[in-house]
C-alpha cells in the first residue's frame, strides 16, 4: 500500500514537520489527533473555551475562545501550516475566515456546513443515491406538518432536531402515533426551529465505516466497526464487524462516494444501519475522526488519528489493516458532578490485553465520555471475545466519590 504514491504539480506539496497544526475543539478527539501529530513531531494549537481542555495536555498553546469566536480562532490559526477540527459545532464562517487568510482548513467548510444540519446532510446524503430511512422536514410546534409526516414515515418515529444534536441530544422516540402531543416538549427546541422526522429502523446492527481521503484523492477505508449504543451514546465497538465481505465493500463504497462528493480531504465517518436483508442505510456523517474508530489506536496499523494527519498535511495514507480483533468500551462518567478520580485501574489492566484511554477531564458528569478501554482478542479469539474482556475490565473501574 502506498508504493504508488507520486507528488504531483497539481497539489500543493505536502506539510511537513515541525510546521503546526491548529484544532478547532481541544476535547478527547483534538487530545488524541495531538498525540498523533505530536509523535510525528508537528507543532498543535488549539481553539477551546476551557483553557484545561483534554487538548491543552498535548498542545503547544491553547487560544481560549468559543466555536464561534472569530478574534481567537483567527490569533489560534496565524502559525498554523493547516487547520482541522474535531467536532461539528464550529461556526463555518470561522472557517471561511480562516480559509481566507491562506490557511487551508481541511476537511473544509463544506463539510462542516452539510453535516452541521440534518436536512441538509439529509439531501446531500439523497443526492448521491445513497439510501436513508424514510424521513420528512417539520418545524417545531407545528401538528399538522406532524401528523402529515407521521401519516408518511410510520410509527415508531425518531423526531431529531436539526440542528445542535449529539451523543443523543435533541433527539425523541416516538413510539406509537398517540405519542406525538408531548414530542415538541420533550425536544426541548423552540417553535419554529427545523426538525427531521424520521422512521426509526429495525437493525440488525449498527456499523460505521472511517474512511481517509488524501489531497490526492486516494480514499483509504478501515474495515466496518460494530457498535452498540445507549439512548445516543455510543457504548462499545466490536472491530472487526463479523460482517460479510460485501457489507464491508458497500460501506466502504458509501464512505468513498460521499467524501468525493463533500470534496473532503482528511477522516470522513459513516455511521450505518445493517438491515435484516443486507443492506445497509446512512443514519448520520461527522467530517472528522469518531468514538467508533478509537480502537484502531490499538489493533490498526494505523490509527485514524495518524491517518487523519497525514490525510490533511497531504501525505501518503498508512495501511488500513486490522492488526487483532478487538473491542473498545466507553467509560462513562456517572453520578453527581465532582473531581474525576478512577478508582480500580491496577485491577483492570490486571488483564494484560486490555489498555487503558483516559482524557483528562477534571470533573465527572453523568454519561460524559470520560475515557475509553480497549481490549485486544486472545490468540485465536474474535471480536467479541475481546469485547468480554473490554466489559470485565470495565466493571473492575469506578469514579471515587
Ligand atoms: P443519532 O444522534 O442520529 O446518531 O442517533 C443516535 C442513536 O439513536 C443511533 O446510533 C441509533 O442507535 C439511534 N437511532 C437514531 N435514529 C434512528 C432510527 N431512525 N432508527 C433506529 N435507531 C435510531
Amino acid at each position: 500500500m502506498g508504493h504508488d504514491w507520486v507528488m504531483r504539480d497539481d497539489i500543493p506539496g505536502p506539510i511537513l514537520p515541525p510546521a503546526s497544526i491548529g484544532i478547532l475543539g481541544g476535547g478527547q478527539l483534538g487530545r488524541m489527533l495531538g498525540y498523533a501529530a505530536r509523535a510525528m513531531g508537528y507543532g498543535i494549537r488549539v481553539l477551546d473555551p476551557e483553557p484545561l481542555c483534554p487538548a491543552s495536555a498535548v498542545a503547544d498553546h491553547v487560544e481560549v475562545g468559543a466555536y464561534d469566536d472569530l478574534e481567537a480562532a483567527l490569533r489560534m490559526a496565524r502559525d498554523c501550516a493547516v487547520v482541522t477540527y474535531e467536532l461539528e459545532h464550529v461556526a463555518p464562517g470561522l472557517v471561511d475566515a480562516i480559509d481566507a487568510l491562506g490557511i487551508p482548513v481541511r476537511p473544509g467548510a463544506r463539510a462542516l456546513r452539510v453535516t452541521q444540519d440534518r436536512l441538509a446532510e439529509r439531501a446531500f446524503v439523497v443526492a448521491q443515491g445513497v439510501a436513508v430511512a424514510p424521513w420528512r422536514e417539520v418545524m417545531v410546534g407545528d401538528d399538522e406538518a406532524l401528523d402529515a409526516a407521521l401519516d408518511i414515515v410510520g410509527a415508531p418515529a425518531r423526531l431529531k432536531a436539526a440542528f445542535g444534536g449529539y451523543d443523543g441530544r435533541s433527539q425523541v422516540r416516538i413510539a406509537t402515533t398517540r405519542d406525538r402531543r408531548m414530542a415538541w416538549m420533550d425536544l426541548g427546541r423552540a417553535s419554529g426551529q427545523p426538525a427531521i422526522l424520521e422512521r426509526e429502523v429495525a437493525f440488525r446492527a449498527e456499523l460505521s465505516v472511517i474512511g481517509a481521503r488524501g489531497l490526492d484523492g486516494r480514499y483509504a477505508a478501515y474495515p466496518v466497526f460494530r457498535n452498540v449504543h445507549d439512548r445516543g451514546i455510543l457504548m462499545s465497538t466490536e472491530w472487526p464487524a463479523g460482517v460479510p465481505q460485501a457489507v464491508d465493500d458497500a460501506a466502504a463504497s458509501i464512505g468513498r462516494a460521499l467524501a468525493e462528493a463533500i470534496g473532503l480531504v482528511g477522516v470522513l465517518t459513516v455511521e450505518l444501519f445493517l438491515l435484516p436483508d443486507g443492506s445497509l442505510v446512512v443514519n448520520e456523517l461527522a467530517p472528522r475522526v469518531h468514538n467508533s474508530g478509537h480502537v484502531t489506536l490499538d489493533a490498526a496499523a494505523t490509527s485514524q488519528f495518524e491517518q487523519h494527519i497525514r490525510a490533511i498535511c497531504g501525505l501518503p495514507m498508512g495501511a488500513t489493516d486490522l492488526l487483532t480483533p478487538a473491542a473498545m468500551v466507553n467509560v462513562l462518567g456517572d453520578g453527581v458532578r465532582r473531581p474525576a478520580q478512577l478508582g480500580g485501574i491496577a485491577d483492570a489492566l490486571a488483564d494484560a490485553g486490555v489498555h487503558l484511554h483516559v482524557y483528562g477531564k477534571r470533573d465527572v458528569v453523568e454519561r460524559r465520555k470520560m475515557g475509553h478501554l480497549t481490549a485486544i482478542a486472545p490468540p485465536d479469539g474474535s471480536s467479541e471475545d475481546a469485547l468480554d474482556r473490554a466489559h470485565a475490565a470495565l466493571e473492575r473501574l469506578s469514579w471515587m466519590t
